[in-house]
């Protein structure tokens, strides 16, 4: 069970920058305010992920690390219209699987829980002291896979990625407050001031000026409803890195309506260039189905055609409108 444990981790994480999704997408589901992730060697030999949410009692700590013991789903039907991130109950087994793995919590009553998992073997339960909320720390990713430790790239690389990540998220979730670092120095501080606005998010993560160009959009056609903000297309980036699309609150990479964003710029736009965009999709949940792969990240929607058309209807209305 072990190393079909590690097999099926695969799926889940492939590299730091997952990990770092995964635990921050349940800080999210604990309803945390404030998620900070510190690094070493830019997550190749520590990832720590610190957050304020609920926290959990001893017995669902112990839980936690054992596999599909999600406490998020309560029937079948729930999974028609997941309203978390996490459902599937993989993510904490998984990371306790490849790693030396760590995670300290409490609920903010009573004593707090320590619970200890050293490459997939059996939890080490302990009290800890710890404030409401819950820390990870993941140590040594990949210690005991040498194959995929070997994918890793350089910490410089694997940074990267993390910073991307949890960009994406930091957009998909401007009531949140984020920070990432690594020895002492930030490579994102992103605190909420006021109501957690997108756009001063977007403010914080692309610069003041940038942000300011770029225009809102509030758009509804049939079962979708689309809002946020898209860049004119003389604000353009080298790669996608900077188009973040929510669907129901979920960050996801959905090529089909990446496409959308493509269809609304085409005639303006050089190819190869991508303007900034923060969309936020809403749509029926049972139009939609997110437990398509493991990291839940690609969408399928029961009108792909009508998804794609209303992003793209949705960002043309907004870079189209013009003051007169
Ligand atoms: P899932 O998110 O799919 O339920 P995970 O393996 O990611 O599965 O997490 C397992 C369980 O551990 C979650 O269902 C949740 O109850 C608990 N959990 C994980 N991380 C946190 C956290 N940061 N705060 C509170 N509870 C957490
Ligand atoms: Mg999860």
């Amino acid at each position: 069970p072990r190393v079909a444990q590690q097999v099926a981790a695969g799926e889940v994480v492939d590299r730091p920058a997952s990990v770092v999704k995964e635990l921050v997408e349940n800080s999210l589901d604990a309803g945390a305010s404030r998620v900070e992730v510190e690094l070493g060697d830019g997550g190749t030999s520590h990832i720590l992920v610190r957050d304020d949410g609920s926290g959990m009692a001893r017995d669902d700590a112990a839980l936690s690390v054992l596999r599909h013991a999600t406490s998020k789903l309560r029937s079948v039907g729930d999974l028609e219209s997941v309203a978390t991130l996490g459902f599937r109950g993989e993510a904490l087994p998984s990371v306790a699987s490849v790693s030396s793995f760590c995670l300290t919590t409490s609920t903010g009553e009573g004593a707090g829980t320590k619970v200890l998992v050293d490459g997939g073997g059996e939890a080490k339960v302990l009290p800890a002291s710890h404030p409401r909320g819950t820390t990870i720390l993941v140590d040594r990713l990949f210690y005991n896979v040498p194959a995929r430790r070997a994918f890793l790239k350089g910490p410089r690389a694997e940074r990267a990625a993390i910073i991307e990540t949890l960009t994406h998220l930091a957009v998909a979730h401007p009531k949140v407050a984020f920070r990432l670092s690594e020895g002492g120095r930030d490579y994102l501080s992103l605190p909420v001031s006021g109501d957690g606005d997108l756009l001063e998010r977007l403010a914080q993560v692309h610069g003041v000026a940038k942000a300011r160009s770029m225009r809102k959009v509030e758009y509804e056609s049939g079962a979708f409803r689309v809002s946020g903000y898209a860049a004119l297309p003389s604000l353009t980036e080298s790669n996608r890195a900077r188009q973040t699309i929510s669907v129901n609150g979920r960050w996801v990479r959905a090529e089909n309506l990446t496409r959308g964003i493509d269809d609304a710029y085409r005639s303006t736009l050089p190819s190869g260039r991508y303007p900034p965009v923060a969309l936020r999709i809403e749509v029926d949940p049972r139009r939609v189905d997110v437990n398509v792969h493991p990291t839940k990240q690609v969408v399928r929607f029961s009108e792909e055609r009508a998804a794609r058309a209303a992003v793209a209807a949705a960002v043309r209305e907004a870079i189209e409108w013009r003051p007169s």
